[in-house]
């Protein structure tokens, strides 16, 4: 039988990853505010949500119920939310599975009070204000107000734990103070007609780190659901130019095996049509190149100019499916078949690669 010899893999750093937790999660703690761990960047990888447990989350989040149910059988202790708004379809898994989940549509909060009335639960939810992103939550705010109530006075196996906003995803709304004060401001307007505090306040993503940091977070907000910002650290630095000492970007590393190397000319020679997924490409004619093949491609990773080479002097040209094609004449090396080649990753990458049973997935 086939056995993959071990390339392509991604090489992960639990003590890398586990020192990113804490290290968010410390400086979060100060200022009174949870960490849900989100880990559905990482396609919901045991080893790595065991980290987030380790490292003292209070909750381990994803947007998938496939990748929150073995957490459960793996011995993962940790509360366990449901961060994409839930599928009617799912309700009962979700309720099964899910201690809290985030919600916007009335029908879908009745079918998880059956649920959880019919498996004698009480659930956990989290009311989603829309405050301009344009994906999931409430966009009339009256509407939300009153559905909290209704949850509150009706649903009987509901437990209205909180509200919680999401920006910077769909719409690249930006989480200023006075944006997540919004939600604090619909928050405090269903305390009052429920006649008591919410205990969850969730301003958001990694990208409302950028307000732990700069000490101006609506004092109330007392938990952020975080994923890209813990397992890549990439966003806050490149992005938006914090730094962010004591955390590192290199936890997911991405190694692939060299399967050709050729001097070959950087234009295609021939007639020009369209490439192996149906896009015209314009290619630049720089002469005769020293190009290398890889053996990974799109299918395992998305997009190849996300690819970060880590080798010096190489570019990325391309990719087809199963073969990434670089320029290597600039490299020092003198690079061969069978070399290893290194790669940083983006989080669409790292979403794709976790994914791809082509990747050996190698933990250190
Ligand atoms: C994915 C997701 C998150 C985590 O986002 P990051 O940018 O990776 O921190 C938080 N909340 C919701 C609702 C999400 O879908």
């Amino acid at each position: 039988m086939y056995k993959k010899p071990g390339y392509p893999k991604l090489v992960i750093d639990l003590n890398k990853l586990r020192n990113n937790i804490e290290h968010v999660r410390k400086m979060c703690d100060e200022q009174d505010v949870e960490i849900a761990g989100v880990i559905k960047g990482c396609s919901g990888l045991i080893p790595c949500a065991r980290q987030f447990e380790r490292a003292g989350c209070s909750y381990i989040a994803s947007s998938r119920l496939e990748q929150l149910e073995p957490l459960r059988e793996a011995g993962i202790q940790t509360p366990l939310m449901m961060v994409r708004i839930p599928m009617l379809s799912e309700a009962e898994d979700v309720v099964r599975i899910c201690d809290y989940s985030l919600n916007s549509e009335v029908t879908v909060l009745r079918e998880l009070n059956v649920q959880a009335r019919l498996q004698d639960r009480e659930h956990n939810v989290i009311l989603m204000a829309d405050c301009g992103d344009l994906r999931e939550g409430f966009w009339d705010k009256d509407e939300m107000v009153d559905v909290a109530e209704m949850v509150e006075k009706e649903l009987k196996n509901l437990h209205l734990a909180g509200v919680g906003v999401n920006v910077g995803c769909y719409g690249s709304v930006l989480a200023t103070p006075e944006k997540i004060q919004e939600l604090v401001d619909i928050a405090e307007r269903i305390e009052e007609r429920i006649g008591r505090e919410l205990e969850i306040i969730s301003g958001g993503a990694t990208s409302s780190l950028m307000r732990v940091i700069d000490g101006n977070l609506p004092s109330r907000v007392n938990m952020l659901r975080c994923g890209e910002g813990i397992l890549l650290n990439y966003d806050l630095p490149h992005l938006y130019g914090y730094e962010m000492d004591n955390m590192y970007q290199d936890a997911f590393k991405l190694r692939a095996e060299v399967i050709e190397v050729k001097d070959k000319p950087s234009h295609p020679v021939g007639e020009i049509g369209f490439d192996a997924f149906g896009h015209q490409v314009q290619y630049e004619d720089r002469g005769i190149r020293r190009r290398a093949l890889v053996g990974l491609g799109k299918c395992d990773y998305g997009d190849p100019s996300e690819l970060i080479c880590c080798e010096e002097g190489a570019e990325v040209l391309g990719a087809s499916s199963d073969h990434t094609i670089l320029d290597v004449q600039d490299v020092k090396r003198d690079l061969q078949v069978g070399d290893i080649i290194e790669f940083d990753i983006k989080y669409a990458t790292l979403v794709y690669l976790t994914n791809s049973p082509n990747i050996d997935k190698v933990y250190i």
